[in-house]
């Protein structure tokens, strides 16, 4: 008997070290961000222990013989990985420890408490002796986890739980509802803390660049996954879903998610923490088709296949994919192959009487949105794959009718006031999580982790071999004697926020915020009720 990873694997990487036959790959070094989907275990190897079972945070892994029926083809995705990458003995290093410090001789600063931000927590409170300020500009944490993460995909979210110990350790001052560049300034987080750690993540849409952009009616994919997810900056947003179609450009997990919240039964949504006003919307809504559109071929897909798969298993749902770029290849890797062996069963699937469809148009490439006053269509060009792997327009253009158009064609992050940025990349340069400034020399004591260090590549769980390096740097530096010893002090700190004009929240408030969201979806059988607005949540608090 063996044990089996699953879709949610977020590659958190907390069973890797239980493993007592380290049967489960692969295996990531700080800094090193391994290019599978997700995690997988050696069925010849593994002992059928259980330990790393209890260990993962997302609920993923399952023993063989347990395995929900949707989920059974893992049984088979896990073995074959390893069929093509035999089991390595020798596991990538983690770092130790360091050794505890002095109470007072190093204090951090963590601006963003998203997974990226708490991971750095985790990794600086495995040292006694560290404090550490945890800054959130919203007074709810864990960022990506709570307004990224779609709402039917709540095992995902038991990762917060994970977080949860961390940041109620008693070594964690969480500063909530304060935000950096505007409420308090950079240099007054250094003049308080030996370093500062940005964990800011990358939240802004990068543009189509073609014309019709700006027509109401177009939205990044980014707002409409805020909206549905009660974000505070998103609640208010209106999306039109009076129309039959909705077309999405980009085929990352963002798309098949929203293609998901879509085409869902109200009374699945309905069992989730999806934010009331979006599940009152898509209760209204006329949607019955979502076409997704990627420039380029399934082979060249961004999402992964736990989600593609999991489409075909959608109740009155129709996936609907042309045979076009479906052929195998003996080069391609194992989760390639097994996308392509899925987009062909759905190719060939008989049409169904589903009332509801999923379209993939492959090789299109989008031209201009259209309309007069609003969005109307988008129109697009069919492709094909040059020789160096770019799409190149092949044939006439098409019109595809629609009057909601989503893109989610990648993130950028935002610059802070006072720390250096990259307007190109969208992310703040550094070298192995320690910034450098514009002649490329490291900032003594400020680092980051996360999207706004490498880019919005990874998923939750990479954010731990991300955070593992730069705290790493970060003990280097301290050892070094380059972080600056002469600080304020915490009190100092905490005068510092009172003269401002906020209401800072600590980690009890926000428990107070919790404790009234679940108590409210309880009253109908959801995980949770959100505040999707920050005066609520503060009124939550008050009362
Ligand atoms: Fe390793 Fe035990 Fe999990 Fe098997 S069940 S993968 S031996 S931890």
């Amino acid at each position: 008997m063996t044990y089996v990873i699953t879709q949610n694997c977020c590659k958190d990487a907390s069973c890797i070290p239980v493993c007592p036959v380290e049967c489960i790959h692969p295996v990531g070094s700080p800094g090193s961000f391994t290019d599978t989907e997700m995690l997988y275990i050696d069925p010849d190897v593994c002992i059928d222990c259980g330990a790393c079972q209890e260990e993962c945070p997302v609920d993923a892994i399952y023993p063989e013989e347990r395995l929900p029926a949707e989920l059974a083809r893992f049984r088979d995705i896990n073995a074959r990985y390893f069929e093509h990458n035999p089991l390595q003995p020798d596991i990538a290093e983690h770092l130790d420890a360091h050794s505890a410090v002095q109470q007072g001789t190093l204090r951090v600063a963590i601006v963003g408490a998203g997974p990226a931000g708490c991971y750095a927590a985790e990794e600086l409170t495995r040292t006694k002796g560290v404090e550490i300020t945890l800054v959130e500009r919203l007074p709810v944490p864990f960022g990506l986890v709570r307004f990224g993460v779609a709402p039917d995909h709540q095992h995902t979210k038991n990762i917060t739980r994970l977080f949860a110990e961390t940041l109620n350790s008693g070594t964690v001052n969480c500063l909530f509802n304060v935000e950096v560049g505007s409420d308090v300034v950079h240099d007054e987080l250094m003049a308080h803390h030996h370093a500062v750690i940005y964990a800011v993540g990358a939240s802004a849409s990068r543009t189509l660049g073609i014309p019709g952009e700006g027509l109401p009616g177009h939205h990044s994919a980014a707002e409409f996954v805020g909206w549905y997810n009660g974000h505070p900056n998103q609640a208010h947003l209106d999306f039109d879903l009076s129309g039959n179609r909705v077309v999405i450009i980009g085929n990352g997990n963002v798309s098949l998610d929203i293609a998901r919240i879509l085409l869902s039964p109200n009374a699945v949504l309905a069992t989730t923490d999806i934010a009331d006003h979006a599940l009152q919307a898509l209760e209204a809504s006329a949607v019955r088709e979502v076409v997704i559109l990627a420039r380029r071929g399934p082979r060249q897909a961004a999402f992964s296949l736990g989600e593609f798969l999991a489409l075909g298993q959608m109740s009155d749902v129709e996936v609907v994919i042309d045979d076009h770029g479906l052929d195998a290849d003996p080069s391609d890797d194992v989760e390639t192959a097994v996308k392509l062996e899925i987009a062909r069963e759905y190719a060939r699937r008989p049409s169904s009487a589903a009332t509801k469809r999923i379209v993939f148009r492959f090789f299109a490439a989008p031209d201009e949105i259209v309309g007069d006053d609003r969005v109307a269509g988008l129109r697009v060009t069919p492709t094909e794959l040059g020789a160096d792997g770019v799409a190149v327009p092949s044939g006439e253009s098409e019109v595809i009718e629609s009057s909601l158009i989503l893109h989610s064609t990648g993130y950028r992050g935002s610059e802070v006031p006072g720390v250096p940025f990259d307007a190109a990349t969208g992310t703040v340069p550094n070298a192995g999580g320690r910034v450098l400034d514009e002649s490329g020399q490291p900032v003594p004591g400020v680092y980051v982790t996360g999207w706004i260090k490498r880019g919005p590549r990874g998923v939750i769980g990479t954010n731990r071999t991300c955070a593992e390096q730069t705290v790493g740097a970060l003990w280097e530096d301290f050892d070094a004697g380059e972080l600056a010893s002469d600080i304020r002090d915490r009190v100092e700190l905490g005068e510092l926020v009172a003269t401002r004009d906020i209401t800072p929240l600590d980690w009890t408030d926000w428990m107070v915020i919790d404790a009234a969201e679940r108590e409210s979806g309880a009253a109908s059988s959801r995980p949770r009720a959100k505040f999707v607005d920050v005066a609520a949540m503060l009124d939550a608090v008050r009362r």
